[in-house]
C-alpha cells in the first residue's frame, strides 16, 4: 500500500495538483512492439541519441496535456462513444526531425481508419471543451531522442501492427524517467 501511495506522490510531481498529463494513443501489441523495440535500438547504433524503452513505444493519436482529474470521466465517455474500423498500420518509413532531434517511425501511407478515429476524437473533445491541436496529423513513433545525426538506413522498415484499439495514456515523470500508463482502452471493430 505504501509503494501505491509513493507512486502517486511521484506521479504529481511534474502536474499541477490534481490533474494528470494525458494523451490518446494506439499502443502496439507485443509483436509489433517487440519489432519497433528492436528498430529504435539498430538506429540507435546508427543514429545516437536514447532510444525509447520497447515497453514506452506508442503512436500518440491526440496530445491532451494536463487535465484535471475529474475530467477524466467524461474523457472516458467521450471514448466509449467513438465508433473505428480496425486497420492494419504499416511502419515502413523512418524519419529526423532536426528541430526536436527525434528519429521516428511512420508510414507512407496514413489508414484512412487512422484518420477517421483522429478526426472523431477530435471532435469530440472540442464539442466537450478540450484544447486540441489544429495541426495536421502526422502519424509518428518516437523511436529517439536526442539523436546525433539523421538515419541513412537504406533498407525501410517493414512492420505489420494490427490495430484492434485505442487508449487513453496517462504520461508521469518519475525517478528512473518518463513513465506511459494505460488509464483504459477500447476496441475498434472488426
Ligand atoms: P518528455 O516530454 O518528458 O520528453 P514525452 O514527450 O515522451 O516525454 P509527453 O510530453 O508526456 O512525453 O508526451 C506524450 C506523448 O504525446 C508523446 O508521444 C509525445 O510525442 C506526444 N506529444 C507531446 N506533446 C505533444 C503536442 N503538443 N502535440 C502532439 N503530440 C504531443
Ligand atoms: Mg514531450
Amino acid at each position: 500500500m505504501e509503494g501505491r501511495a509513493q507512486r502517486r506522490r511521484q506521479i504529481r510531481r511534474d502536474v499541477p495538483a490534481g490533474t494528470v498529463r494525458l494523451f490518446f494513443a494506439l499502443w502496439p501489441e507485443a509483436g509489433a512492439q517487440r519489432a519497433l523495440g528492436a528498430l529504435a535500438q539498430d538506429l540507435k547504433r546508427e543514429c545516437g541519441g536514447r532510444a525509447v524503452p520497447r515497453h514506452n513505444v506508442h503512436l500518440t493519436l491526440i496530445f491532451l496535456g494536463n487535465v484535471e482529474r475529474t475530467r477524466i470521466p467524461r474523457l472516458e465517455a467521450l471514448a466509449a462513444g467513438i465508433r473505428g474500423a480496425r486497420f492494419d498500420l504499416a511502419v515502413n518509413c523512418v524519419e529526423f526531425w532536426p528541430h526536436n532531434r527525434i528519429t521516428w517511425a511512420g508510414t507512407r501511407h496514413c489508414p484512412e481508419a487512422l484518420r477517421e478515429l483522429v478526426a472523431r476524437l477530435g471532435q469530440g473533445l472540442a464539442a466537450e471543451g478540450f484544447r486540441v491541436d489544429g495541426r495536421p496529423y502526422v502519424p509518428h513513433i518516437t523511436l529517439l531522442r536526442n539523436a546525433r545525426r539523421p538515419t541513412v538506413t537504406a533498407a525501410p522498415p517493414v512492420i505489420n501492427w494490427p490495430v484492434t484499439g485505442f487508449a487513453l495514456v496517462e504520461s508521469a515523470q518519475r525517478e528512473r524517467g518518463r513513465v506511459y500508463e494505460v488509464v483504459r482502452d477500447w476496441p475498434l471493430t472488426a
